[in-house]
């Protein structure tokens, strides 16, 4: 759309239209307005050309009430029937009723000026052609009624002004000239305002493009910005403004623990199977923590490599430690096949430290290096297993026996018998 905009703003074509596609939109984008300025115009329209009842008088004294009459009983209706109309239409019936309703509105002094008769019959052309102003300045009619509109009334004017005997050669010819040249005058403006009109919502539009587009592309950014490209969870970046969040929070008395979960012998896997296996196997890890996490408010991400990082709140380090162990649970009990691990285990495992905000730790920073000190002293006591802060040294582990382990082979995709 863009394209097209800015094609047909460089456009040097003098044509009032846009290529389909747009002119659709400017319909619609435009259409309400276009119905409220035609009914607005209209009522002012209706109330000066009651006026003209009384002029009637003056010029015509002989037709004042078959002018009375028709402008009473035949261009009101009409003028209702059309506001009534405008809003139940699409935009070219509408544009051509608005200009067969100006055709109306300016059918009726041409006809009294053609009936009329006597001195001062001349006058009434001043009438018509305010009407032809009307139609195409005030309303304004699109350019191509405005045209039609101005032709017909000044062929009738100057016909009339021709043949009728109490006008003479000299003044029909002044009168006509002034008339031409006023409508003349008000199709330039028709023309400039319909054009000003198209180039104005042009460049609207396509400011408004503009910005939802910056928009869109802002939060693509943002959401990339933050998302771990291989597994499709939330990034290290991430981590660091939740991690603010959860401190900020914690401050305030709402205790959390940060879970720092690394997989275990991931060198070994990536080296026997592949690093496109390897990839496979982080991204299976990643799905199954982010299931464990879910609905829980748990914050699950990827801290770098084959770590991946937990911030959950937690009523006390008990509760923190349980919540670990069921991520550390739902890793080994997907039972990923890991034939290469050298300590007797055959499935994928992580190894989890926790430190929760109820330690020593003063700031953020220092409460996930407690967390790293836990996974360190995790690895150390043999793997998949939780090590929390506050009990290191102890040997506390959640080590469930592998027996209840299903494999699943990450290079082969598929599962497999148990290796033992
Ligand atoms: P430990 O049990 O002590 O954690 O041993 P480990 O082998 O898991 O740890 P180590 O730090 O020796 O090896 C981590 C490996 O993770 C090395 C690196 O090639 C691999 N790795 C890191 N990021 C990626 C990745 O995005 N894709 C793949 N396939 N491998 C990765
Ligand atoms: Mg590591
Ligand atoms: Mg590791």
């Amino acid at each position: 759309m863009l394209g097209v905009i800015d094609r047909q703003l460089r456009s040097r074509s003098y044509k009032l239209a846009f290529e389909a596609e747009l002119e659709d939109r400017f319909e619609a984008d435009t259409r309400v307005k276009r119905i409220r300025d035609i009914r607005r115009t209209i009522i002012l329209g209706m109330v000066v050309f009651h006026i003209y009842n009384l002029t009637g008088f003056v010029t015509t004294p002989d037709l004042a009430l078959l002018n009375v009459g028709l402008r009473i009983f035949g261009m009101t209706p009409i003028a209702l029937l059309i506001i009534w109309a405008v809003g139940r239409v699409g935009g070219p019936v509408r544009e051509a009723i608005g200009g067969i309703g100006m055709l109306a509105a300016t059918g009726i002094p041409i006809l009294i000026f053609w009936l009329g008769s006597g001195p001062l019959i001349s006058l009434t052309t001043a009438t018509i052609w305010l009407s032809v102003l009307f139609a195409n300045i005030t309303l304004p009619l699109r350019f191509f009624w405005a045209c039609l509109v101005s032709g017909i009334t000044a062929v009738a004017v100057m016909a009339g002004l021709y043949v009728k005997p109490e006008i003479a050669a000299s003044v029909g010819g002044v009168l006509g000239l002034d008339m031409v040249t006023g409508i003349l005058f008000s199709l330039v403006a028709t023309y400039r305002i319909e054009s000003a009109n198209r180039r104005d919502y042009l460049v609207n539009l396509r400011e408004t493009l503009r910005a939802q587009r910056l928009a869109a592309d802002n939060t693509t950014l943002a959401h990339l910005s933050t998302t771990d490209p291989l597994t499709g969870i939330a990034n290290r970046r991430a981590f660091s403004r939740e991690l603010e969040e959860f401190w900020e929070a914690g401050l305030s008395g709402r205790h959390f623990a940060v879970m720092l979960i690394d997989v275990d012998h991931f060198k070994p896997f990536n080296d026997h199977y592949g690093h496109g296996a390897g990839d496979t196997c982080l991204r299976e890890v990643s799905g199954i923590l982010a299931k464990t996490g879910a609905g829980s408010g748990a914050f699950v991400c990827r801290y770098g490599g084959e770590e991946f990082a937990v911030l959950t709140h937690a009523r006390d380090p008990d509760e923190a430690y349980a919540m670990a162990e069921r991520f550390r649970r739902s890793v080994m009990e997907r039972g990923l096949f890991h034939g290469n691990r050298g300590d007797g285990i055959d499935f994928v495992s992580v190894s989890i430290g926790v430190a929760t905000s109820f330690s020593t730790a003063t700031t953020a920073a220092g409460l996930v290096e407690a967390a790293d000190m836990a996974l360190y002293e995790a690895k150390g006591d043999g793997r998949n297993r939780t090590c929390r802060s506050d009990r290191i040294g102890s040997g506390e582990s959640g080590f469930l026996d592998r027996a209840t382990i299903t494999h699943w082979s990450v290079a082969e995709k598929r599962p497999i018998a148990r290796a033992s």
